[in-house]
């Protein structure tokens, strides 16, 4: 996984590639979501930033996410309740999902990313990516329901 300065070359590689301006609102709001591995939705990143950053506004937060999303630069998840999140790692890797506080952890498996997409599949739908998601209830949620049952 990249590093804090590779993460700000890739970030600035892809505003230059795709003719986006380098903008300090843009660059705030690009290192808010790198520096949160969550997988934050834009509520909370607006609540991250507004406090120091009061100008930006939610619209702008959000235009601002959907420009990067479809540069590329960061990726949509959509498959993880009713809001969308936002992930900063573009390189493939897989979720551990907790269905009780819904934060989403990254890992990364050799072995997973061999999975296969069965033909019929193949044949019918244009496969774009494949990400293995697993339900967990993490480690932080299992510890409170410990602290719960005394
Ligand atoms: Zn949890
Ligand atoms: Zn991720």
């Amino acid at each position: 996984m990249m590093n804090n300065n590779e993460r700000l070359e890739y970030f600035k590689e892809q505003c230059r590639k795709h003719g986006l301006k380098i903008t300090m609102q843009r660059l705030i709001i690009y290192q808010a979501l790198a520096d949160d591995r969550s997988h934050p939705c834009a509520d909370d990143i607006y609540q991250r930033i507004h406090r120091e950053y009061p100008n930006i506004s939610y619209d702008t937060l959000n235009r601002t996410l959907l420009t990067f999303s479809r540069i590329g630069l960061i990726k949509t998840i959509s498959h993880h309740g009713p809001k969308r999140r936002f992930d900063t790692v573009i390189a493939d890797h897989h979720h551990l999902c907790c269905i009780r506080c819904h934060k989403i952890i990254d890992f990364e498996s050799e072995e997973l990313d061999q999975i296969t997409v069965p033909d019929r599949i193949k044949d019918k739908y244009t496969i774009l990516g494949k990400k293995v998601v697993i339900e967990c209830i993490c480690d932080e949620c299992m510890k409170k329901d410990k602290k719960g049952g005394k």
